[in-house]
């Protein structure tokens, strides 16, 4: 579980997150949205320490992610805005086997997660082929596919969907769905909730830096109005 509580991040006179308090249990999938500028980049940094808390604290598991680093990013698995410069290898396979590799997994359990994560977004066999002739959605769906061989408690998506055309929205979308069917825990920041809200066990807006809403999606949509969202087409 992450859980934050109190959460202030500044950059100099800006105040990017303030007085956060957010819990998101095991197995959940919630939609982070807002507005461009809402804050929402700067908490999910927050869930594997990728940034420091000005103030407040935010604990992975019953742990403090300022104490124990590792064991914040081992279960909690960022896949990051434009996903083309989090790629390490030259091959598909080679990319995806890079993180398990660090872990030092035999070669067994290396090949044995590579497939299964593939396989999980649809690009299985194609293990050999270069990553920079992979397409935009290729390129994000090989990103979640490197997040899963960590075996994350908790995938996090920064704006999975940007520069995707709709063909591949639709297919991150549907493996992001297929994701969901199989229980894995996910939090999907968009400033677009076209679709995604019917992922979600619960949808938190920012606002300003702070939970402006923390609803089931029904209820999301209904208030959307009322929110600085782009409302679902
Ligand atoms: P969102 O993800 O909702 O678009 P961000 O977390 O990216 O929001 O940004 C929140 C606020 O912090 C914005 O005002 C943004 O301009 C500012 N901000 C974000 N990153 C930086 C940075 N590296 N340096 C200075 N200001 C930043």
């Amino acid at each position: 579980m992450i859980r934050v509580e109190g959460l202030v991040h500044r950059y100099g006179d800006t105040v990017a997150v303030d007085g956060v308090d957010l819990a998101i249990d095991d197995g959940e999938c919630v939609i982070v949205a807002g507005a461009n500028g809402s804050g929402k980049t700067t908490l999910v940094r927050h869930f594997n320490g990728l940034l420091d808390p000005d103030e407040g604290t935010v604990s992975v598991n019953g742990r403090s992610v300022a104490d124990d680093l590792v064991a914040a990013r081992t279960a909690v698995a960022m896949v990051f805005q434009r996903p083309e410069d989090q790629l390490v290898a030259a091959t598909i396979g080679a990319d995806v086997a890079f993180g398990p590799e660090n872990l030092g997994l035999d070669r067994d359990e290396i090949d044995r997660r590579v497939s299964e994560s593939l396989g999980a977004v649809n690009l299985d066999g194609r293990e050999d082929e270069r990553v920079d002739a992979l397409s935009g959605g290729e390129v994000e769906r090989l990103a979640i596919a490197g997040a899963l061989a960590m075996r994350p408690d908790h995938l996090v998506l920064d704006e999975p969907f940007t520069g995707l055309d709709e063909p591949a929205r639709r297919s991150v979308l549907a493996r992001l769905r297929d994701l969901r069917a199989e229980g894995t825990s996910l939090v999907v920041v968009t400033h677009d909730l076209r679709d995604v809200a019917e992922l979600a066990d619960r949808v938190v807006v920012l606002a300003d830096g702070d939970v402006a809403l923390d609803a089931a999606p029904d209820e999301a949509a209904d208030r959307l109005p009322d929110l600085d969202v782009r409302p679902p087409c």
